[in-house]
């Protein structure tokens, strides 16, 4: 031991002899944080850099009517196999953004706090990214759920991304913007009417209506996807020799409609479609090898699907350098 470090050994000990005398109150104890870190995911596509924001979880309460086929006791015991608790459904919301080297691309807004306490944070999760909602070009809407089109709007209506241009599903607003479709809703349906309204009706003449399975810019095609709503659509990202596929709400809690592709929930306006679209994604996913990302996802909302018994597995992506 040279002298040095005798000497700081020496110190050392005198140190910690001297602090085992101090009183108790002299260690401060580390102030904890009282919230979560940012939820910021990184990853590259080809050419492209995709980045999932993550906006909250909505914890919805749900009882044994929630899937039109399958029993609560069922359900509660899916979610006890993802070691969830039961008459829960945790709903993570994760929006993509994709900067394709010459536009910023966001796909779906979050929900902008207007669905539950636990979900909004998606624009403070942007600022941390190192974008302003100015930056945005473009966003594309799968939607027009609430969780999927709130962000355009503030509670106060105000625009939130004022440069960037919005791409619907035509589909989608052809259902949602009829007065005779709203006249029959009721319950949450109804609700969902009245709020498509309130974000689109004064910036409708800026809203882009496209025909799912087009291409809206280079690389990045519209698929549809219908059943979940009229005109649900996912996205298929393509650069260099890189694919994937962003299924929108196709496949949601992966325990339970990832493992259980056949379940009809509720949300599923036309349940037997929506099955139809999760099978043939799914497959797809598996059988393409392709990497997922899908906006219900536990974040950071991206994997690969596999075969699994009856249904799929979702393996989720690992976090990594970029
Ligand atoms: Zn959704």
């Amino acid at each position: 031991m040279s002298t040095l470090t005798r000497r700081a050994f020496v110190a050392g000990s005198a140190l910690t002899a001297g602090a085992l005398t101090l009183p108790r109150n002299a260690f401060a104890s580390a102030p904890q944080a009282q919230a979560q870190g940012p939820g910021v995911y990184r990853y590259k596509l080809g050419a492209f850099e995709l980045t999932a924001l993550y906006d909250g979880t909505w914890y919805l309460p749900i009882d044994g009517k929630f899937i039109r086929n399958a029993s609560g006791t069922r359900v509660n015991k899916a979610l006890a196999q993802a070691f969830l608790p039961p008459n829960v459904l945790p709903i993570t919301i994760t929006a993509l953004m994709v900067n394709t080297g010459s536009k910023l691309v966001l796909i779906d807004t979050g929900s902008a706090g207007q669905i539950t306490d636990t979900a909004g944070f998606m624009n403070a999760n942007l600022a941390l990214a190192g974008v302003k909602p100015a930056d945005i070009d473009t966003i594309l809407i799968s939607h027009f759920h609430p969780d999927h089109i709130d962000g355009i709007k503030t509670k106060d209506d105000d625009k939130v991304f004022p440069n960037a241009e919005i791409f619907v599903p035509e589909p989608e607003w052809t259902f949602w913007m009829d007065d005779g479709n709203q006249a029959r809703a009721t319950g949450s349906v109804l609700k969902y009417f009245r709020n498509a309204r309130r974000i689109f009706r004064d910036i409708a003449k800026e809203v882009h209506r496209f025909k799912p399975g087009a291409e809206l810019l280079p690389g990045i095609v519209s698929l549809p996807a219908y059943g979940h709503t009229p005109g649900h659509t996912a996205f298929a990202l393509h650069s260099g020799k890189e694919s994937m596929l962003v299924m929108s709400d196709t496949v949601r809690n992966p325990y339970l409609f990832a493992r259980h592709p056949d379940w009809q929930p509720i949300f599923d306006m036309d349940g037997p479609r929506a099955v139809k679209a999760r099978r043939a994604m799914l497959d797809r996913a598996a059988a393409d090898r392709m990497l997922v990302e899908a906006y219900h996802f536990p974040f950071p909302a991206c994997g690969h699907i596999v075969k699994a018994g009856t249904g799929y597995e979702l393996v989720p992506s690992m976090w990594r350098p970029l």
